[in-house]
């Protein structure tokens, strides 16, 4: 089978890296194209990233000796890429949403990893088990937007709210209507990027403030949990939620400790984890290559999750969940663990994409 040209826009950093480690061997994408910012155009990649490679495996051959392109030399653009995944760093967001635009005119559909457009009403920001049915905005942002060669821009939400808001939808979509959450967040470095925190900060500490992070934690579940409308996502927020976010000294693995409150009836702990064992959505129901086989993996042990032992559970793409017990103050609680780099960002993202295929977005 002839493969689906791909391009990866912020090739050289941490989420970037990760699309390298995980596409090498995929079975519809190969990676033809790798480029970031002026700084690192026109070397080979081997030369860009040099020590910033942070991957436990060594640079792959088909990547190395290819020449890194200026994400905004958009005359270079490979004839035959299909799709570009974006994770790039700039100086402000603007020029983050006015790049991805720019290749989405050219044709290029874009999966986004940064927060840029996550708040544009017409572009879809998709976790593949809530809501792909919001894909069904494509064809409207290719008509408000004059997109009219086939791009459009798709986003993921942030890393910290993916350890626990599946494990969420499968408890509304059994019926049982969540109030109120107030999710403390303990997040690994890496989410900061390379270099990200310096060592004297987060080694022997925890850092209670990541910035613009709160908000986005209480935000973006709105969107996500919306509906299609005529004009775009439609929030719903009917969930309150309250977030604490922290940066603590662990490498990858963003951990979260959730109370909830139910609205209606309560449902008892056995009815939780055996609704948590058994919810499947889209991903699995077709199989796509990176769909873990169980989103939600509840664990008995009362020491677990732990980022070092769960983080990496069905290759980094299961969301790992234990410690369900009752909160003397809102309805219950529990800890929830996802894989920062690969389920919060660049395994999500190919998710995403093996999605829009499916559906016939991404030819
Ligand atoms: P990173 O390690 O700092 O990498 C940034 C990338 O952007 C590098 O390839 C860099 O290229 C490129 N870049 C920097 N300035 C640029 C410019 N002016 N023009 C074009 N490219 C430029 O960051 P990251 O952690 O991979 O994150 C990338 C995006 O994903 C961010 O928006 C981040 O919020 C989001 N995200 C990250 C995570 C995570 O866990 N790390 C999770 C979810 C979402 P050079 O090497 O040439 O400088």
């Amino acid at each position: 089978m002839n493969k689906i040209k791909i391009g990866i826009l912020g090739a050289t950093g941490i989420v970037g890296q990760n699309y390298i480690k995980l596409l090498q061997g995929h079975p519809w994408f190969e990676i033809v194209d790798v480029a970031a910012s002026p700084r690192s155009a026109g070397k080979t990649y081997e030369n860009a990233v040099k020590a910033k490679w942070q991957m436990p495996i060594m640079i792959p051959d088909s990547i190395k000796d290819m020449i890194v392109r200026d994400v905004q030399d958009f005359e270079s653009i490979p004839d035959d890429l299909s799709f570009v995944f974006s994770a790039i760093t700039m100086p402000t967001k603007e020029q983050i949403k006015d790049v991805e635009f720019k290749y989405a005119k050219k044709g290029l559909p874009v999966i986004s990893n940064n927060s840029a457009h996550r708040q544009t009403q017409d572009v879809p920001m998709i976790m593949g088990e809530i809501n792909h049915q919001h894909a069904d905005v494509i064809p409207f942002q290719q008509k408000n937007r004059d997109f009219n060669k086939g791009g459009f821009v798709v986003v993921k939400p942030n890393c910290s709210l993916q350890s626990y808001l599946t494990a969420i939808y499968a408890l509304e979509v059994a019926g049982h209507k969540v109030d109120k959450l107030i999710i403390t967040t303990l997040q690994a470095v890496s989410g900061a990027g390379y270099p990200g925190v310096p060592s004297l900060d987060v080694v022997d500490n925890i850092v209670p403030y990541i910035g613009g992070e709160e908000e986005k934690t209480e935000r973006e579940p709105q969107k996500i949990l919306g509906k299609v409308g005529e004009k775009g996502i439609i929030k719903d927020d009917s969930i309150k939620i309250s977030a604490t976010c922290t940066r603590v000294p662990v490498n990858d693995g963003h951990t979260a400790c959730v109370n909830m409150k139910f609205k209606d009836k309560v449902p008892s702990e056995k009815e939780i984890i055996e609704i948590w064992k058994n919810f499947k959505s889209f991903p699995q129901e077709y199989d796509l290559p990176f769909a873990p086989k169980q989103p939600v993996i509840y664990l008995n042990n009362i020491d677990r999750p732990q980022p070092k032992k769960d983080r990496d559970n069905d290759k980094g793409m299961a969301i790992t969940v234990g410690r369900l017990r009752k909160d003397n103050v809102f309805d219950y609680k529990f800890v929830a663990l996802s894989h920062n780099t690969i389920r919060g960002a660049a395994g999500g993202s190919i998710l995403t994409a093996e999605l829009l295929k499916t559906k016939g977005y991404i030819k």
